[in-house]
């Protein structure tokens, strides 16, 4: 039986309230309250003095590219970055290529998935071959092992359709996961509407075509108790349509990635297309607004939105560069300095949006240090400095604002099922 001894580490694990300096038990995968004398003379002793010690971060919104653009990332370099970023759990896009609209893709991600060093989770297709045009076989697609249901990077466009999908996925106790966007105000856009894409000349992306989507999922909701959860929500009126609709008691949930509570559409002055994602970067006001419901728990966790993308893609003319960026391996840091440095979040406050709230949204088990659950910890210095270099760090691609960055805030271990799986920079 393999034991381990995490030692002298702030514990911090917001399901049992715990946060204090003190120890951590593993035995055969599992947390357990102690050992007994005969064991810990047995167990791998790990030092976490000044360390935190905290459950496994969980990310519910990561694109791995496989099947088809492992030129990108594959589901082992995309685990191999998550591990690196203290993440133990992540949950797949389903727009690789074929996409997941059937029950074959879903069992190869799966055995694919078995040899990662961290839980991955595969979500299908709300629509077939995410058209928007008919229902995915959710029923089959649930067999087969997914957790949730999302055309994410896509949104379905009919109301009607997304109406049955919802009811669909009640029926299965499935969540829809939705890429908020009304494509008839959005084509050809680049970046978020406004004085900013007049100035650069780019074609504007309004909020409002996210708000309507969001108020549309709200609504359909309510109507069928279905739960729906917002992706990546990035405009100041979403929250507070969010807001209302949980005042409310509609089964909503949503989340905020890194970006969009680090960066602003300030940021494309240079036409860096490193800044470039779907939804845009927005206004000051309404990063102020996303963080406002971060704190007020309007929003209900931190989801990265990690999309790989080749360099020769990415370093093209802003108008025709893929959306997206790379977020496991800077995500813990960029929260940190956001949230605890710079608006005072409670530490624990910003593990929970990274751990417990973000599993509890699709029931997965991960989340804390509980006795008895799988234990996933990561283990990080909330003061070490260091800069990160996308050549050097563990994701194929190099798509990323932070590169060559100082940032504060560095995994040293992260452990999945009792395993250490990554540690001082190496993959174990
Ligand atoms: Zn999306
Ligand atoms: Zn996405």
């Amino acid at each position: 039986m393999s034991l381990l001894w995490i030692k002298n580490g702030r514990v911090i694990d917001p399901a049992s309230q715990r946060d204090k300096v003190g120890d951590v038990f593993i035995a055969a995968g599992k947390f357990v309250k102690s050992l007994t004398a005969a064991q810990k003379k047995s167990a791998q002793i790990i030092d976490a003095k000044g360390l935190v010690v905290c459950p496994g971060l969980v990310d519910i919104h990561v694109h791995f590219r496989e099947p088809g653009q492992t030129h990108k990332e594959t589901i082992l370099t995309g685990s191999q970055a998550a591990a690196a970023g203290g993440f133990t759990t992540v949950v797949c896009m389903p727009n690789t290529s074929p996409v997941v609209d059937n029950a074959g893709t879903v069992a190869l991600i799966k055995s694919l998935a078995a040899a990662a060093p961290v839980h991955v989770y595969p979500t299908g297709c709300i629509t077939v071959g995410m058209k928007g045009q008919s229902l995915a076989p959710h029923g089959s697609l649930q067999k087969a092992g997914i957790v949730a249901l999302t055309d994410d990077g896509l949104c379905v466009q009919s109301n009607e359709l997304m109406h049955r999908a919802v009811e669909y996925a009640k029926m299965f106790d499935l969540t829809i996961l939705d890429h908020c966007q009304d494509d008839s105000m959005t084509d050809k856009a680049v970046m978020n509407e406004g004085v900013m894409s007049t100035r650069l000349g780019l074609k504007g992306w309004p909020h409002a075509a996210e708000d309507i989507i969001v108020a549309r999922n709200i609504i359909l909701s309510k109507y069928t108790g279905a739960h729906i959860h917002m992706q990546h929500v990035t405009s100041a009126h979403s929250v507070e349509l969010m807001r209302r609709a949980k005042k409310d008691g509609i089964n909503v949930t949503a989340e905020a990635t890194p970006h969009h509570i680090a960066l602003t559409e300030q940021a494309l002055g240079t036409y860096d297309t490193n800044f470039k994602m779907n939804p845009p970067l927005r206004t000051e006001a309404d990063r102020r607004a996303i963080i406002a419901g971060l704190r007020d728990g309007t929003l209900d966790c931190i989801g990265t939105d990690h999309a790989p993308h080749a360099p020769e893609e990415k370093d093209r003319e802003f108008d025709y560069a893929p959306n997206g960026i790379i977020g496991l391996e800077t995500a813990l840091p960029v929260c940190l300095d956001v949230l605890v440095k710079k608006n005072k979040f409670k530490l624990p406050h910003v593990i929970d949006l990274m751990t417990r709230k973000a599993a509890n949204i699709l029931k997965l088990p991960a989340g804390t240090l509980t006795p008895g659950a799988v234990a996933d910890v990561c283990i990080f210095d909330p003061a070490e400095t260091w800069i990160y270099d996308t050549y050097a760090a563990f994701s194929k691609s190099i798509n990323s604002p932070w590169n060559k960055q100082k940032l504060t805030g560095r995994v040293k271990t992260t452990i999945v099922s009792g395993k250490i799986v990554y540690q001082n920079g190496k993959m174990v």
